[in-house]
């Protein structure tokens, strides 16, 4: 079933047992008020009829008669449909008026009457269908019982209400139930539309073609923050989807170069018999290719694993990082031609993996020494209230201008470094490493003059 005709019968269910619960305390409060409505109405006729009457007056046409009644009142409660009838201490009856008189006092009521005691009791309409209420009342003289009164009230229009109450609750409720149902069915359907676009979507997604958005206008509701995030995750992938397919196409370029040399080595050297300075020419030859391919390869599957696992959090104190990898590289310098310095200025302790940011020091470092023939190297680590910023300033032969913009990419050397050994996968590590770590790294550089990388990381990169 689907969740829109499952929602509309759920809001259906719900409305059938809310209008079951409000209909039946209708229905009955309705109901109890009626019936307690008409015994007021014999109640007070009653008490009226024998506070006015004229008891054991003596003005009655029938002789043995001790009430006299009041004949306004008594046309007044006949008009409300009240009857009264005026029974003798033995059960006969002495003045009948109004409509229900032909109804007999009852043994258990004229008891009651004599016992002084009044009650009220429902019984049949002897003249047809439906109920008769009834108040047998004693009359007394001196606590002396003289007479019964008996009201009487016929029922059929109190019941005839409630059966129409009930018909009306009946037959309205199945329209109430159907309207809900109906309208939960439309809402919902109304709602779940992103959702089918959604799902019509990811089946036009390939692997190949990222490229489909849902484009829905941004509302504000869950549905419209869900159809966002779907966008948002496409617009990821796709990202993830173009690095993996450049990276996969970079890797095989890269690697196929030292094969090919150490193919055209192999082949040159097997056209025919060497001498044995030859073949340890060749063999050194193919060392240094195997070197490359083996730096290549390392470099990978570190920025493989650098985007597969997270990083390490740890606190690392830069002050002290720092000069321990600058001094770790020194002895790749000559101490004659080149000055390697490191200063920490400022509160530059941050969250970090300690691991990748030694690497991250370490490519820095290491390029500055590369292109830095003679001249000056300074690394400063420097505390600022946002961010801690890590600088690697040389006075080596610095980057051209149309190099300068491609230097973070993956595998891109500048032309007059491929005599230097590297891989051109450094500062594209860098650039990931300063990224998990919520910062950036930048160049400014002019050729001949030097270059300067700035890296900035945040205090605590952790995600919240
Ligand atoms: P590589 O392995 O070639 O050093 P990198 O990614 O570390 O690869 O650097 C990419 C390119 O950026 C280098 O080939 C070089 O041309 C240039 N480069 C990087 N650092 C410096 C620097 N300090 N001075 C001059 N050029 C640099």
């Amino acid at each position: 079933m689907t969740l829109r005709a499952r929602f509309g019968l759920w809001v259906g269910l719900m409305m059938l047992l809310t209008l079951a619960a409000f209909g039946g305390f209708v229905y009955f409060s309705v109901s109890h008020w009626l019936f307690a409505n008409l015994d007021d109405s014999l109640r007070s006729g009653a008490s009226q009829l024998i506070a006015t009457a004229d008891i054991d007056g003596g003005q009655f046409q029938v002789s043995d008669d001790p009430v006299t009644l009041d004949p306004a009142l008594t046309e007044d409660l006949r008009s409300h449909g009240l009857s009264i009838q005026i029974f003798g201490t033995t059960g006969k009856q002495l003045q009948a008026i109004g409509h229900d008189v032909r109804l007999p006092l009852e043994p258990a009521s004229l008891d009651e009457a004599l016992a002084g005691r009044s009650s009220f009791a429902t019984r049949a309409d002897p003249q047809g269908g439906g109920s008769i209420r009834t108040l047998t009342q004693p009359m007394t003289i001196d606590s002396r019982v003289v007479a019964v009164v008996q009201m009487a009230q016929s029922m059929r229009a109190v019941e005839s209400l409630r059966e129409r109450l009930l018909l009306s609750l009946l037959l309205g409720a199945p329209i109430i139930v159907a309207a809900g149902v109906i309208g939960g069915y439309y809402l919902a359907g109304r709602a779940l539309r992103p959702i089918d676009q959604m799902a019509a979507t990811a089946r036009r997604i390939s692997a190949h073609d990222l490229t489909e958005r849902l484009g829905l206008p941004p509302t504000r509701d869950e549905v419209g923050r869900l159809a966002g995030t779907f966008d948002d995750m496409l617009g990821r992938l796709d990202d993830a989807f173009q690095r993996e397919r450049r990276f996969s196409h970079d890797a095989a370029h890269e690697l196929r170069t030292p094969l090919a040399a150490m193919q055209s080595i192999i082949s040159v050297i097997a056209e025919r018999r060497r001498s044995p300075a030859e073949y340890e020419a060749a063999l050194a030859d193919l060392a240094d290719e195997t070197d490359k391919l083996r730096t290549l390869t390392e470099d990978l599957l570190r920025l493989a694993r650098a985007e597969a696992s997270g990083p390490l959090w740890e606190t690392v104190d830069l002050g002290e990082l720092v000069p321990d990898v600058v001094d770790s590289l020194r002895p790749l310098t000559d101490a004659d031609r080149v000055a390697l310095t490191c200063t920490a200025e400022g509160e530059v302790k941050v969250i970090g993996d300690t691991d990748a940011l030694i690497r991250l020091l370490v490519n820095l470092v290491d390029n500055a020494i590369k292109y830095t023939a003679s001249g000056t190297i300074e690394v400063t680590a420097r505390g600022l209230p946002e961010v801690v910023e890590i600088e690697v300033r040389d006075t080596g032969e610095g980057i051209a201008a149309e190099h300068l913009p491609h230097v973070f990419e993956r595998f891109y050397r500048a032309e007059e470094s491929r005599t230097t050994s590297g891989t051109g996968l450094g500062l594209a590590i860098c650039r990931e490493i300063a990224h998990t770590h919520a910062g950036e790294v930048d160049v400014r550089s002019e050729p001949g003059a030097g270059s300067v990388f700035i890296v900035r990381l945040a205090r605590d990169p952790r995600p919240d």
